[in-house]
């Protein structure tokens, strides 16, 4: 008979299924599989730590979201939010589905045109657009949301001179009773700096506006805020209507929908009280189909969710490197996956489970990554099951903004890898090497040996 391994007992307090003052007991049933491949294979085929993308559920999820408006609107329209994640494979997959590209600068507007899609259907947003971008924009016939004066008066100043009217939206920023307000970006409804933005558009006569933008705040709890936000939308696409007998085409409403992650410091998880897709577009078609909007010239709703569409999609897959005991007694886990790879653990309390079974006791952990670095914390306190070295995790929604905020901080990126619908892996982006990193450096020559 095979000796069992011997397990450290210890005395553990019972959880029941219910939520005490920590919120609820963590389960920890082991992610053994990612869409039928084994996490342990993905590890040995393509390192770790290693981000995973399931393809199936970037396309699930992405038609449910479609459903949920099309259902409730006639004309409805996705933008890729390329900065929730820009990886060409994840991008070109959403534009396969048939979304836009909604991008916050040069170089995103750059790799939108680079995976394919038309000028026309690349929608421009952000503070930070330069002359040259603006150029480019109006000669590929794309949507700019302006968002202060001064580009307004940039963008009037490059209609005069190349003889073309760009297209434009505005972008707007409202009390929608969540604060603090994103006031910073766009124009102002209630001081009526939107009103004065839109009348100076049309008094030009330079600029076509076609849009109405606002994009609210980001995880955004209260459906009623969207409700608002469509209202005040739609009110000055009436005014627009009533003054100068012509109606907008579209009416933006931005991202901000909560992905199932768990904030910080919130009593329960994200999966069972986040808003559903349904929630947010009922809010938001309701308050459109109730204005005072002509009916037969509804405008297109566009959309540009980032993070609800993609988190679920995303994994992290790594390996413990050690254990240890803190000098209060407390465990810890020391991991190769650090905050410079997983940018949102700073917000989010995230979801880690064995990649096999490993013990029955469970055990209040901090996970640490590998980073000489106090902040390196990827989890403060989490009930985990012992893991020991040389075991492999895997960290759940993690597919929205981690693989576009991530730095090389004394580890490098690691790779990712996109699994397809019939379960084949991909690699879609190497792991980083010491060369990503020197690749720009210049030595100046008295520095160099002989
Ligand atoms: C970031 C951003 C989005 C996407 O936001 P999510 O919260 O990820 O849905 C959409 N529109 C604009 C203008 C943005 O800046």
């Amino acid at each position: 008979m095979e000796k069992k391994e011997f397990e450290r007992p210890y005395i553990k307090k019972i959880r029941a299924g219910v939520p005490s003052k920590f919120g609820m007991p963590v389960q920890a049933e082991p992610v053994t599989h990612i869409d039928g491949v084994p996490v342990a294979e993905l590890i040995t085929d393509f390192g770790s730590p290693l981000f995973v993308i399931s393809e199936k559920s970037i396309r699930r999820t992405y038609r449910e979201a479609l459903e949920a408006f099309r259902s409730r609107y006639p004309e409805v329209q996705f933008a890729w939010s390329y900065k929730t994640n820009y990886l060409d494979a994840v991008c070109r997959t959403y534009h396969s589905e048939g979304s836009w590209a909604e991008v916050v600068s040069g170089f995103e507007y750059d790799k939108a045109l680079s995976n394919g899609i038309k000028g026309s259907q690349i929608i421009f947003n952000g503070p930070e657009k330069s002359r040259d971008d603006i150029v480019k924009a109006t000669e590929n016939n794309s949507l700019i949301h302006i968002d202060h004066f001064d580009e307004l008066y940039m963008v009037t100043e490059v209609a005069e001179t190349l003889g073309k009217k760009p297209r434009v939206a505005i972008r707007i920023n409202m009390d929608t009773g969540i604060y603090p307000m994103w006031d910073r970006f766009g124009f102002n409804y209630e001081n009526g700096e939107a009103w004065d933005a839109i009348n100076r558009i049309m008094m030009t006569g330079k600029l076509e506006l076609t849009g109405l933008h606002t994009h609210i705040g980001t995880y955004m709890l209260a459906v009623n805020a969207y409700a608002v936000a469509a209202s005040k939308l739609a009110d000055l696409a009436v005014r627009i209507e009533r003054k100068y007998e012509t109606s907008i085409k579209y009416i933006d409403m931005g991202g901000g929908f909560a992905s199932r992650n768990t904030l910080k410091g919130a009593y329960l998880p994200g999966r069972d009280t986040v808003p559903s897709f349904d929630d947010y577009a009922n809010a938001i078609t309701g308050a459109l189909l109730n204005s005072e909007i002509n009916p037969g010239r509804l405008p297109l709703l566009i959309l540009e969710t980032g993070r609800a569409l993609v988190d679920d999609a995303g994994y992290l897959l790594g390996t413990v490197l050690a254990n240890k005991r803190l000098s209060d007694g407390r465990r810890s886990t020391i991991i190769d996956a650090g905050v410079n790879i997983l940018f949102t653990s700073f917000w989010y309390e995230h979801e880690f489970y064995p990649a096999k079974h490993t013990s029955d006791h469970l055990e209040e952990t901090t996970i640490y990554g590998p980073l000489c670095m106090n902040i390196d914390v990827l989890r403060e306190s989490v009930a985990f099951p012992l893991l020991r070295r040389g075991d492999n995790f895997v960290v759940k929604r993690v597919g929205a903004y981690n693989m576009t905020q991530w730095m090389q901080f004394i580890t490098l990126r690691p790779a990712v890898v996109m699994i397809d619908e019939a379960g084949k892996p991909h690699i879609i982006r190497e792991r980083e090497t010491v060369d990503t990193v020197t690749h720009n450096e210049i030595v100046p020559t008295h520095l160099k040996s002989e």
